[in-house]
């Protein structure tokens, strides 16, 4: 029996299920796996058994989002359309939205104006830093080395290595990796003394009690693009034969309390934990934040 990877408790519920199309022929050279989606009781954290190797993830996320990603994707899921493909983390509505929402929390739990140094650590091109932070030195670390916008300096990995700042923010990256832990220490070890970190991540479980309710109430309140959703999901779902929810590029979901633990786990202090309604403009979803501090 596996212990949950995140708070290493037993009490774990195992599905079996197996890799999506998409995976399968991205990630893994179209060899079909099977897979167990694990739940753990305790931290509400959910992950796939199979962890992808460095190679894998080298194949799948070379081009990621790229046109041939899109059009390889809506080869299997084909609602992911390459307007969708587009919009994701570009559109003016999203990033505007993120940012507000974080800005929001910072208000309310750091001093901002204390804040002189501000590190988005996988973050694109350093968009989603919030306006609260104009008087910071803003920096972006990003692998896919895309020219940042104004006002914020791209760091190399050498350029990054012994670098610390007063704020550190890693937003939608830890649901990709293999190994949440090591990923996160090395985004925490460019935490200065009395550094936060912002993590957001999507609140996307399987297992979440809200999200059936949610769905009913997006369709409600949105029905064309709702009744949409729902179709290409539905005509997907058929395509997966039936297996539940079949492991794609989201390899682990959170819950607010399992993200905190992962923080906690690391030595992180938690000064605030809960999820948020954001409107991305291409969908209405929810989203888990988590501000630590160094202790
Ligand atoms: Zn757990």
């Amino acid at each position: 029996m596996a212990n949950c990877l995140i708070c290493g408790g037993g009490d774990v519920k195992t599905i079996k299920t197996k890799v999506s199309g998409f995976l399968t022929e991205r990630m893994f050279s179209g060899v079909e796996k099977k897979t167990d989606l694990i739940h753990c009781k305790t931290c509400g954290f959910a992950y796939y058994s199979l962890r992808p190797a460095a190679a894998e993830l080298a194949n799948f996320y070379k081009g990621y989002r790229d046109s041939f990603y899109q059009k390889q994707r809506q080869k299997h899921d084909i609602w992911y359309t390459a307007e969708m493909n587009a919009a994701i983390g570009k559109t003016p509505v999203e990033i505007q939205n993120r940012r507000v929402n974080l800005e929001r929390i910072i208000k309310r739990h750091l001093r901002a104006r204390e804040i002189k140094t501000v590190l988005d650590y996988g973050g694109d091109k350093g968009q989603h830093i919030p306006d609260i932070f104009a008087a910071a030195q803003k920096f972006v670390y990003d692998l896919s080395g895309v020219a940042p916008v104004k006002g914020v300096k791209s760091l190399s990995a050498a350029e990054l290595e012994h670098k610390k700042f007063d704020f550190v923010m890693c937003s939608h990256m830890l649901e990709h990796a293999p190994d949440p832990k090591r990923e996160i220490s090395s985004v925490i070890k460019h935490l200065a003394p009395d550094a936060a970190l912002y993590v957001e991540l999507p609140f996307d479980s399987p297992f979440s009690p809200c999200r059936w309710t949610d769905r009913v109430r997006f369709v409600i309140k949105n029905p064309a693009q709702g009744l949409h959703f729902a179709w290409r999901r539905f005509l997907n779902i058929k395509k997966e034969s039936g297996a539940f929810c079949p492991m794609h590029e989201h390899i682990n979901y959170f819950t607010p309390a399992s993200a905190a633990k992962l923080l906690q786990e690391q030595g992180l202090a938690i000064i605030y934990k809960d999820s948020s309604n954001i409107d991305f403009g291409w969908i209405k979803s929810k989203v888990i934040s988590v501000i630590a501090r160094v202790k």
